[in-house]
């Protein structure tokens, strides 16, 4: 056996992103959960070259203070728990403070960021060292772009999909975000195109924008309490159907969760109405 090696900082970080930032989504599903969790109420998305070249966030939330933008880059820096008691009680989607660690460890990642009383300030990352924070020019809230995701981990580069296929996977997961954010007024960009825009105008707009405009048209609402669970949602009628799961969506506190017992449960619910398979 070789002698025992602590591992460095940025050889420590760039094998811990591969648990975070698998792929360009993943990358692009951290940075949108930051923004929700800024209490953003406008959300706007680029990718370019499948989320592999760029994936930048823009928003309007509360912003990073200037002397706290080259802590959001380090390991278990985060402004969400400061305590063991804020464990129990966690109502924000991230609270580990690995993603932007990870992220900028694999990546050249930069913050333009700003908050309320302060002047703008941006800040460059790139595979794990941060440099100073510089003046810049923002309104309102934050962005966070990254440059050349997985430049330095060629392994994990090579078994991306086409850039098309990851823009795919990409888009999946901003029409969850729209449909469990339909408060928040979302735009999604890809290579320079608008390809989703939502207005913030509730779950009808929403699904509108996901779905299609004629969707609502064909679905129930539902809204029910019983032991203290609220379910809400829409559902399509009986000549309202696919032949996969594609159309379905759940949603649990704002969360989009995959859960065969609540899918089958919905399913069952449709045997006497549907033909097998739909
Ligand atoms: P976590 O979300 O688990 O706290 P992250 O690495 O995703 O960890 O982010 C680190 C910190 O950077 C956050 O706790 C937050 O304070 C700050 N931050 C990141 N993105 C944003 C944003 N879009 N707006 C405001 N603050 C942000
Ligand atoms: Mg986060």
């Amino acid at each position: 056996m070789a002698k025992i090696n602590i591992l460095t900082k940025d050889i420590y970080n760039r094998i811990a992103a591969g648990e975070v930032v698998d792929r360009p989504y993943s990358a692009l599903k951290e940075l949108v959960e930051n923004s929700l969790d800024a209490g953003a109420t406008e959300i706007t998305i680029y990718v370019e070259k499948g989320g592999r070249q760029l994936i930048k966030v823009c928003d309007n939330g509360c912003g990073i203070e200037p002397d706290d933008m080259r802590s959001a880059f380090i390991p278990h820096a985060t402004s969400k728990v400061s305590c063991v008691e804020d464990l129990e009680k966690i109502t924000t989607l991230g609270f580990r403070g690995e993603a932007l660690a990870s992220i900028s460890s694999i990546s050249r990642t930069e913050i333009v960021s700003r908050t309320e009383g302060n002047e703008a300030c941006r800040v460059v990352c790139e595979a794990g060292y941060t440099g100073k924070v510089q003046p810049a020019a923002l309104d309102k809230g934050t962005e966070v772009i990254v440059h050349d995701l997985f430049f330095n981990t060629p392994v994990r580069a090579k078994f991306l999909k086409s850039d098309k296929a990851e823009e795919a996977d990409i888009h999946s997961f901003v029409n969850r975000f729209v449909l469990g954010n339909p408060d928040v007024a979302f735009k999604y960009y890809a290579d320079g195109k608008l390809k989703l825009q939502s207005f913030g105008n509730g779950p009808e707009e929403a699904i509108a924008q996901v779905y299609g405009a004629k969707t609502i048209s064909e679905c129930f609402r539902i809204d029910a309490e019983k032991n203290g669970v609220r379910i809400r949602g829409y559902i399509g009628n009986q000549n309202f159907f696919r032949t996969n799961k594609s159309g379905q969506s759940l949603f649990l506190n704002g969360r989009y969760i995959v859960n065969n017992a609540i899918a089958s449960a919905i399913n069952n619910a449709y045997a006497s109405y549907l033909m097998k398979r739909q």
